[in-house]
């Protein structure tokens, strides 16, 4: 059946066989592994791991490809295809212990993604998640293993390390997918921390601090803080140097800023 892609739904779909081999070479499958697998599409990526893990569940929006997906695998018990929106998948539904995430997601909702998965990894229930495989436009994914002092580190770079290892595993160009994107891709890996690095009592702060931060990067840490009516009052407490720019700051550095602030806000008098 013909199914006409969709730009909407970021419809570029897998059509190199190739790289789809080093896609999934690369993922290391084992025999044991339950994938939820994202936007599977016509099954380019599926029909490989299904081949070699024990369960696949498919993630997809567009009706139209899960009765495609039912149809052309309808003889494959281990293969469950769910029509839904990934963003509002639960995992605390699914009874596997352990799972993997991948796909060649819609470039539109990358960071949503990702940032859905940090939360679901760090959750206490629902399944442990090993690692998120996502393809990705190259450019996002240099900067999330940006080193700090670089132009492309940036808040992705923080929050990436702070819940993962990422580390981009594979190069693949525009002209794989069909129909072909204006942009060329990179296969990204985050393992996950299966333990916290860091004890943040209030992650929703940790983040507010990173992300104001990086609100204005040539300016110093001490004007973007400043700049914003929550930290105004705080910011001449914070023992740190405050005349540094966000990308200069590791995520240990925005570790130790963060407790900073914790401390000052302890101390407020009220
Ligand atoms: N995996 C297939 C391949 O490699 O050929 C398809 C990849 S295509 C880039 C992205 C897929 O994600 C499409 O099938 C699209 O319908 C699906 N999709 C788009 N938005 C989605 C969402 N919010 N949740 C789940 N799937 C989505």
């Amino acid at each position: 059946m013909y199914v006409k892609p969709r730009k909407s739904l970021g419809q570029n779909f897998l059509s190199d066989n190739y790289y789809v081999e080093q896609i999934v070479d690369a993922l290391q499958v084992g025999s044991e592994d339950t994938f939820v697998e994202i936007g599977p599409g016509r099954g380019a990526i599926t029909s490989w791991l299904l081949d070699r893990a024990r369960r696949v569940i498919a993630v997809e929006l567009d009706q139209r490809l899960c009765e495609v997906l039912r149809d052309t695998y309808s003889d494959q018990p281990q293969l469950e295809v769910v029509q839904q929106d990934f963003l509002k998948f639960r995992f605390d539904s699914l009874q596997d212990a352990e799972v993997r995430v991948m796909g060649n997601i819609p470039y539109h909702i990358t960071s949503a993604i990702m940032f859905r998965l940090f939360e679901e990894a760090a959750a206490p229930a629902g399944p442990k998640i090993r690692d998120l495989t996502i393809l990705m436009q190259r450019e996002v994914a240099q900067r999330i293993t940006a080193d700090p002092g670089t132009k492309s580190y940036g808040v992705l770079s923080v929050f990436s390390r702070l819940h993962s290892q990422p580390e981009i595993i594979l190069q693949v160009p525009a002209s794989a997918f069909t129909p072909r994107p204006k942009v060329d891709s990179s296969v990204m890996q985050f393992r996950f921390h299966q333990q916290p690095l860091h004890d943040l009592a209030d992650l929703k702060l940790f983040r507010r601090i990173v992300r104001v931060s990086f609100n204005q990067r040539r300016k110093t840490l001490r004007n973007s803080l400043r700049a914003v009516e929550e930290f105004r009052e705080l910011v001449p407490r914070i023992k740190f140097d405050l005349t540094l720019r966000p990308e200069a700051l590791s995520l240990d550095d925005f570790v130790r800023l963060y407790h900073e602030f914790e401390e000052a806000d302890d101390e407020r008098t009220y």
